[in-house]
């Protein structure tokens, strides 16, 4: 009996190759795609995000069982067009060569970098913001001048389906194509030789996608994960910080790859610090189980995860609190309440891997070295927010730390300013976009001397003598 599995899968890899060869054999037909070219595609990526949101916003709905609009609004369709735009204006900059000084032993002479489009790359992308995280990176890529192929998730299937049709009619095949499929597809995806491959989503894939890409020499953008940390100082009022902190932690229910995972406060104030969280969550999403602004979880798997995860740590004895919920009014969504839970073992799951849900553990700390010294003893997280009312305090807390990026006084918002670079650093990832860095990204930086017909190093050849000699001296300076 024929495995039609292997069979599927193999097809799919030789579907694949087809479209990474057609979009090879367009790039080279045409390197250096026209700056007024590569504008006119980005405006064709906000328009569409301008006159079929709705739909999109439907698609990533359905696939959440339910997406907060706003948040999507905010977070997706907002997101995707205040990028685009941003590339649009700068490009001119971005774009051209940039002189660089000659040594005078060099001259005369013109040293420059050509900024140039790296060719055909591969974008991988999650399901928690489905179409910000293919969007993106996309038009980083397309603002370089790349063809691109892009992987969504097989969680927001809708969305991926979306993304693929409207896509395609604004784009042909040998420029911007749409794979949908799940990890066989995935993983066939990400052993195609790209000139570049951008993969956003879990630590664990991060691993196995930089090995697939190695057999390939092809270099690697990995946008992951893990425990992004919030520190109170001593000097910020706790309820203060819970305003903001109960925002960037609940948002789309704690799915956000920046969200803060775990709360440090100054020891003593954990109790107050949850009952603060509760209270402000509770002002912001009354009615968890029936308000559309509240986000639901993803799947049956990642909902389950979550309850095991407080589970472990009712049953060790950590103080949960946890939002009024009403069960039978939430039906079949996949509602998973704000929680806060004081103080769980750092041995348990909650405190080893990344939430990705909207639990919130709180921990004590006894002053801020105490509480860099912690996260400092973990992997190197994607973000770290420091509430501070000190500037100084909060910027010796960030020369005390390491994370691939960071905020003082609010969450996520570092994320939303275009012209920083966004990234991780150890196990939250490698290299960086939005904004130049994203162009960046997805450009190769040429180096070029040009010389004159006649260049005096002519004269520094063998036998060498007295101007080699001459030389030497105007070298060392
Ligand atoms: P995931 O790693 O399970 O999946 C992401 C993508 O990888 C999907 O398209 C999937 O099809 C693909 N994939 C799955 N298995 C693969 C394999 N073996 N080989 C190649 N590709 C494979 O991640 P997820 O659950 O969709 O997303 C959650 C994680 O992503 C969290 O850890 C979160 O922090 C992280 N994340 C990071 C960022 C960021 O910008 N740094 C943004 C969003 C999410």
């Amino acid at each position: 009996m024929p495995d039609t599995h292997m069979q599927t899968a193999t097809d799919s890899i030789d579907a694949m190759q087809a479209v990474l060869d057609r979009q090879k054999a367009a790039f080279e037909s045409e390197r250096h795609r026209p700056l007024s070219d590569r504008k006119a595609d980005l405006e064709k990526i906000e328009a569409l995000v301008k006159t079929r949101g709705d739909e999109f916003a439907a698609a990533i709905d359905a696939d959440f069982g339910r997406r907060s609009k706003s948040e999507t609004a905010l977070a997706e369709l907002g997101f995707t067009i205040a990028t685009a735009k941003h590339s649009r204006q700068h490009l001119n900059k971005w774009a051209s060569s940039k002189p660089v000084s000659v040594p005078m032993t060099l001259a005369p002479g013109k040293a420059y970098v050509r900024r140039e489009p790296k060719g055909v790359v591969g974008i991988v992308s999650p399901w928690n913001y489905s179409m910000q995280l293919a969007f993106a990176p996309l038009v980083a890529a397309l603002a370089a001048g790349c063809r691109v192929m892009i992987k969504p998730s097989e969680f927001t299937p809708r969305t991926a389906a979306l993304i693929k049709s409207t896509l395609a009619e604004l784009f042909s095949e040998d420029h911007v194509a749409v794979i949908e499929g799940g990890v066989d597809e995935a993983s066939a995806f990400t052993a195609l030789p790209f000139d570049h491959l951008f993969y956003t989503g879990s630590t664990q894939v991060g691993r196995i996608v930089a090995k697939a890409a190695a057999d390939n020499l092809t270099p690697v953008t990995l946008e992951l994960g893990g425990k992004s940390p919030a520190v109170i100082a001593p000097d910020f009022d706790g309820a203060e910080a819970a305003k903001t902190l109960a925002w960037g932690k609940f948002l789309n229910a704690g799915q956000t790859c920046v969200a803060p995972d775990y709360a440090l406060v100054p020891r003593g104030s954990e109790q107050d610090f949850a009952k603060s969280m509760m209270h402000e969550t509770g002002e912001m999403w009354p009615d968890v189980a029936t308000n559309g602004d509240y986000t639901a979880i993803i799947s049956e798997r990642h909902h389950a995860r979550l309850s095991e995860m407080v589970e472990e740590v009712r049953q060790a004895g950590a103080e949960v609190h946890q939002l009024a919920f009403d069960k039978a009014a939430a039906g079949n969504t996949r509602i998973f309440p704000p929680t806060v839970v004081v103080n769980p073992p750092l041995d348990s799951k909650l405190m080893q891997e990344e939430i990705f849900g909207p639990i919130l553990p709180v921990l004590g700390h006894d002053g801020l070295e105490d509480a860099a010294r912690f996260i400092n003893e973990r992997d190197r997280p994607l973000a770290l927010y420091v509430y501070a009312k000190s500037k100084q305090t909060a910027r010796d807390f960030l020369s005390r730390t390491i994370s691939g990026g960071a905020a003082v006084n609010i969450p996520l918002l570092h994320l939303s300013v275009e012209d920083l670079p966004f990234g991780g650093v150890g196990a939250s990832g490698y290299g960086s976009y939005h904004g130049e860095s994203g162009f960046l990204t997805f450009t190769h930086e040429r180096g070029v001397f040009e010389a004159p017909v006649w260049h005096p190093s002519r004269l520094i050849r063998p036998p060498y003598g007295k101007m080699f000699e001459f030389f030497k001296k105007l070298q060392a300076g």
